[in-house]
């Protein structure tokens, strides 16, 4: 198997057995790997109707092709399970250098069935895989247990862990590497630490056989000179995502106060040039990266040190919850690392809390104390109540929907979810195509999918003929990169050449796609992660693509943008058009026909046997 680590672990945390199968010509070849072998092996394996947090449930991890090879970026690797946030298909990726290694080691895939009677971790060196007892981890921080694991394994292992949040099953934990990088979407740590798993330590030592060493070995050089020479490389390896919140309030795209507006007053202190001079200790990057976004930040007035806060954080927790110093927002984005909490959903969280306080939905009495948006302690009390699931953070904790639920009112029309996953950091009454992606988007509201604000620019933002064809076309390019094991930054933002991977894969791997034939096989991905949820949603459809009712019932409240809205008609015009340019019906429900030109007869089959009509 060439670009392959040739291996799947499967490990049964109940009985405590193991297996290496190998991995097929087949599986490679249709699937490419990572979020493709994810979306095949949980839709083939999973009984439809399970408990997300119960032993039926796989956690599985997976890298692709280019990962591990001296292909630019080539360092990302993608958990997937059913979501305990959504309830549906859910994933998440992660750069750092656990994807090599995990290739180095062998594998492709680790599944994780089952689940642990007490608190363990995964040795894997190689052939020789271990469940260890991690006691002594249990109740540690993801970064604190990161440290130790390395202390007691050696420097050579790559770590990921989860933090006390995914012990306590908060439904937005993430899993934790490289000393803050996650993958924090779709509640993987909180599967991981519902199989007591607390952390995961490879080290490998082999190398990946490639259909083409030479050939491989001269693209490689060819894809690197091609990354340095790129303009704004510079600007990005100085501030990485820290560069955007400035540029995203003068456009009128940064949540503000829980989505009431999309304009922080103040928001220029987030700028990176100020963040870089306070806090930046030194770039960091991910395995092979030619454009390191990273930035390591010690936060000297609280004495911590964290990676980051990047653009999303710094819109959650920052413009979100109203805090305009970026020193408060480092040390807040610390804590959600060490608790190993996503700082999208726990920024979307507690600015709904905050808001829900401020409109008298919430009381003293419930919470505990008062709370107030742009208030450090407000925030610190409750991520910390949320993780340790005491008191008001226990409804908290599973949740912005299931909070407005309990809390009542009309909270629910300002609990920014779709599908029950938080919204991303991009405020979209003023860019409908961005509204669109987030709506339709197969894990809930997330920018991982599609990202498309500079589109909505680009073309006009109150049209919207045209805004779908765009965002399907980015869902399959975005997440195309979540097949091979590459990072998408140098793509989306030094506008490094898509063209360049076909011919890379084919040196690598010796499968010869077109760059037509991998944005089939995203489209495949996309229908199969579609008929998940409809397998587990018997009235899943249309009515779940739905933003909350802020976006369409309320305008924004200050900015550039102030007083837009997008109606309910509008978003009716965006989904008809998207549902049909898919080849869907007009539920949103993949028709037999797409299926099956998508190779995809056997889930029509499956979905039938479970009593779905099939249009
Ligand atoms: Fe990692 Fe950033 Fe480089 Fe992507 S651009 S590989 S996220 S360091």
């Amino acid at each position: 198997m060439y670009g392959y680590g040739g291996n799947i672990l499967r490990i049964n945390l109940t009985t405590g057995e193991m297996n290496i199968q190998p991995l097929s010509q087949d599986m490679a070849r249709e699937w490419i790997g990572q979020r493709g072998f994810i979306a095949k092996i949980l839709w083939d394996e999973l009984k439809p109707g399970i408990d997300p947090l119960g032993p039926a449930n796989k956690l599985v991890m997976s890298t692709g092709p280019l990962a591990g090879t001296l292909v630019p970026a080539g360092g990302k690797v993608s958990f997937g399970a059913k979501s305990p946030a959504t309830g549906i298909y859910g994933e998440s990726c992660m750069g750092g250098h656990i994807a090599a290694e995990m290739k180095y080691a062998g594998y492709d895939v680790i599944i994780l069935e089952g689940a642990s009677s007490k608190p363990c971790y995964i040795y894997i060196k190689d052939d020789q895989v271990e469940i260890r007892d991690a006691s002594h981890l249990w109740g540690k921080g993801a970064i604190q247990t990161e440290k130790a694991l390395k202390d007691e394994l050696g420097e050579e292992f790559q770590i990921c862990t989860i933090g006390p949040a995914g012990e306590k099953l908060v439904k937005y934990a993430c899993i934790s590497h490289d000393f803050g990088r996650q993958a924090g979407r779709t509640g993987m740590g909180t599967v991981m630490g519902s199989k007591k798993v607390k952390a995961i330590a490879i080290c490998g030592h082999n190398s990946i056989p490639l259909a083409d060493l030479e050939a491989t070995v001269v693209k490689g050089k060819e894809m690197l000179k091609g990354c340095f020479a790129k303009e704004n490389l510079d600007e990005w390896q100085n501030y990485g995502t820290a560069g955007v919140p400035v540029w995203a309030n003068n456009i009128g795209a940064f949540p503000t106060k829980n989505f009431q507006s999309s304009y922080l007053e103040g928001n220029e202190n987030l700028d990176g040039k100020i963040m870089r001079e306070k806090m930046v200790v030194n770039d960091k990057g991910c395995f092979g990266c030619p454009s390191p976004c990273g930035k390591y930040c010690y936060v000297k007035p609280y004495n911590v040190y964290t990676e980051g806060p990047e653009y999303e954080t710094t819109a959650l927790i920052g413009g979100n919850c109203v805090f305009t110093d970026i020193e408060q927002i480092g040390y807040l984005n610390y804590l959600c690392d060490e608790l190993g909490l996503d700082t999208i959903s726990a920024g979307n969280v507690i600015g709904f809390a905050m808001e829900c306080f401020e409109k008298g939905i919430l009381t003293r009495e419930q919470v505990g104390m008062e709370l107030k948006f742009g208030d450090l302690e407000s925030f610190k009390y409750l991520v910390e109540k949320i993780a340790a699931r005491e008191g008001i953070g226990n409804i908290l904790a599973e949740g912005v929907k299931y909070a407005a639920e309990q809390f009542g009112g009309d909270s629910i029309k300002f609990a920014i979810q779709v599908k029950g996953l938080e919204w991303s950091g991009y405020e979209s009454r003023s860019a409908p195509s961005n509204m669109l992606a987030y709506m339709t988007c197969d894990l809930g509201a997330h920018h991982n999918r599609a990202w498309s604000v500079t589109h909505d620019i680009a073309v006009g933002r109150k049209v919207l003929e045209g805004k779908a064809r765009k965002v399907i076309e980015l869902q399959h390019i975005r997440p195309f990169f979540d097949l091979i094991g590459c990072c998408r930054l140098q793509w989306v933002e030094i506008g490094f050449e898509l063209e360049h991977y076909p011919e890379v894969l084919r040196y690598v791997t010796g499968f010869d796609y077109s760059q037509d034939d991998l944005m089939k096989i995203s489209e495949k991905v996309w229908n199969l992660t579609r008929a998940f949820a409809w397998r587990e949603i018997e009235d899943f459809g249309r009515k779940y693509d739905y933003p909350p009712a802020r976006f369409y019932e309320e305008t924004v409240t200050t900015g550039p943008n102030a007083g837009d809205v997008l109606s309910k008609e509008e978003l009716d015009f965006l989904l008809d058009d998207y549902y049909k340019l898919r080849g869907w019906d007009l539920n949103g429900l993949p028709t037999r026909e797409k299926l099956e030109q998508m190779g995809l007869g056997s889930v029509v089959r499956q979905l039938e046997s479970y009593g779905r009509k099939i249009s």
